[in-house]
């Protein structure tokens, strides 16, 4: 059972499901060609998938574009279906930073045919994770940043408030279309900047007073 951890490392969660949402900031899916959806576009990872910041993400021999995707992971805190905003807003226990690596040449294979994306987005070490804020510790204001550093230089950054559908509405969202338990994880979309990767390449990602990361291709 894999497990996600509080900053103090005092308390630890273990990780059900981690959901994960596409197209949740309107820069990012211009860059990719898409339209904005009326609902969330949503596609599970395993627990299997999971690193933490400092291991190293292993890049696939069966790609040969391995994309960087900084999020905001939300951790859920207690069992919910068909939350109400309010009830979606207090399943909601701590916020985190993960990165959702992503093989962009067969994910578009996949859209090319109408298949799932599975196979480009649930490799070992797509999905790595930081240490936890819980909510009672710090409330988001939106205000913060998210960022991405590869070698130094910045990728990826934007305020919160650019998400389309925001964390309350998207657990609320979610937990009417499958329950939500104690552990799950939910990646909530990724700002625009999204590029290839090397070996080699260091990553650094952070959200101002959330969370850090850091991880490195091998
Ligand atoms: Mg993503």
């Amino acid at each position: 059972m894999k497990k996600v951890f509080t900053h103090d490392r005092k308390q630890s969660f273990d990780v059900g499901k981690i959901v994960c949402v596409g197209r949740n900031y309107m820069d990012h899916i211009k860059e990719l060609g898409h339209q904005a959806e009326e609902k969330p576009v949503l596609f599970l990872k395993p627990t299997s998938a999971m690193i933490y910041s400092g291991e190293k993400i292993i890049y696939p021999s069966f790609s040969s574009n391995l994309h960087h995707e900084i999020e905001l992971v939300l951790l859920v805190g207690k069992t919910i279906t068909n939350a109400t905003l309010e009830e979606a807003n207090d399943a909601i226990i701590g916020y985190g930073i993960g990165l959702d690596m992503t093989l962009r040449d067969l994910q578009n294979q996949a859209k090319d045919k109408g298949n799932p994306w599975t196979i480009s987005k649930c490799f070992d070490t797509s999905a790595v994770i930081s240490d936890f804020i819980l909510k009672e510790d710090y409330e988001l204001n939106f205000e913060e940043t998210i960022s991405l550093k590869v070698n130094g230089e910045i990728r990826q950054k934007e305020t919160l408030n650019k998400m389309m559908f925001k964390p309350d509405e998207l657990v609320s969202y979610i937990s009417s279309r499958m329950t939500l338990e104690e552990g799950d994880l939910i990646f909530t979309g990724t700002p625009s900047g999204v590029s290839g990767l090397n070996k080699g390449d260091k990553l650094e990602g952070e959200i101002t007073n959330v969370a850090k990361i850091e991880t490195e291709i091998s």
